[in-house]
């Protein structure tokens, strides 16, 4: 493990050091309370144990694991077990510390084996820790990817496109989203097959993101339905970005069990400014989505208050 201890006297943080390193476990210390603080604040994700000190100065060991569980929050990957040690056996100081956030209190001088044992608690504790951020990272991953074409789910689209709308409004910038739905698709399906249909979406998905531009967004929003959100684009630039979008299924045919897939998309098109209140911004570019559809398909049709 990688031990973070705060002890204020030189000779028992020395020998605990020289302790804990003979036990096979890397070592910062500091000699208060403060120090504490501020090393667990910058290092708080490679530590996986901290060993405080009750009694230092500036402040106490209790003060500081105090702080040290409000910092860290709700978020587990700041949370470290922490170990307070004392010379005082008073069961009030232990019920304190164990209050304030500690998870075990040894009481100086300590025994070396009982250190070790408590070491071996600890590590366990430090190796849920690791698993369960792990696990979160992925849970993350899994539920923020859309399984077939690996790019960003509806729900992660959107918490993406709120943070943009937000990022706009205070910067005054312009914002662009489009809709791209693939024209006739079930056709795909009801011709060959299903299999044929995830081809074409996977490959569609691959060719958006190949011709990305930088800061642009992608998500699929549905069964063959994608969108993009457009940073710093006006509804001009949008339409412009789109058309070579719109392009991509149009290429090079897909080729399926040696058939050749001529495919088109439809887009709507639709820059922030231009919605009206009570609409969603995803609600327009759908909207200008419908005309492409009615108007013909294989084209890009911007939404505009009529
Ligand atoms: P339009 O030009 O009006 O968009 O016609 P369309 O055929 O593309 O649209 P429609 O909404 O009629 O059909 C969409 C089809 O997409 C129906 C559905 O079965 C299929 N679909 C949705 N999700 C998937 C998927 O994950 N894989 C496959 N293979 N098909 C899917
Ligand atoms: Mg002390
Ligand atoms: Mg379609
Ligand atoms: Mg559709």
């Amino acid at each position: 493990m990688k031990i973070l201890i705060a002890e204020d006297t030189n000779s028992d943080r020395l020998l605990l050091r020289l302790r804990l390193e003979k036990l096979g476990h890397e070592v910062i210390d500091v000699a208060d309370g403060q120090a504490l603080i501020d090393t667990f604040q910058s290092h708080s994700e490679v530590i996986d144990l901290v060993v405080a000190d009750l009694n230092m100065p500036v402040k106490s060991g209790l003060d500081a694991i105090s702080e040290i569980r409000a910092i860290q929050g709700d978020y587990e990957s700041d949370w470290v077990p922490i170990i307070i040690l004392s010379g005082s056996v008073s069961d009030d100081d232990v019920e304190r510390c164990i209050e304030a956030g500690a998870d075990d209190y040894l009481i100086k001088p300590i025994q070396h084996k009982v250190l070790a044992a408590k070491l071996l608690a600890m590590d366990r504790l430090a190796q849920m820790r690791h698993k369960l951020v792990s696990m979160n990272k992925r849970l993350e991953a899994l539920s923020t990817t859309d399984y077939l074409t690996d790019l960003m789910n509806r729900r992660a689209f959107e918490t993406s496109l709120r943070d943009e709308v937000a990022k706009a409004e205070r910067y005054n910038q312009s914002l662009s989203i489009a809709v791209l739905d693939i024209d006739h698709f079930k056709n795909v399906n009801d011709t060959f097959g299903h299999d044929a249909g995830d081809m074409v979406l996977q490959e569609f998905s691959r060719r958006l993101r190949e011709r990305k531009r930088a800061g642009d967004m992608i998500g699929r929003i549905g069964g063959e339905e994608f969108a993009l959100c457009l940073p710093h684009t006006s509804a001009d630039e949008a339409l412009s970005a789109c058309e070579r979008y719109r392009e991509v299924l149009k290429l090079e045919p897909l080729i399926y069990d040696g058939h050749e897939l001529h495919l088109t998309c439809s887009v709507g098109v639709c820059e922030y400014s231009q919605i009206p209140s009570e609409l969603e911004f995803i609600k327009c570019a759908d909207l200008a989505l419908y005309q492409a559809k009615t108007s013909g398909r294989d084209r890009v049709v911007l939404y505009s208050k009529k």
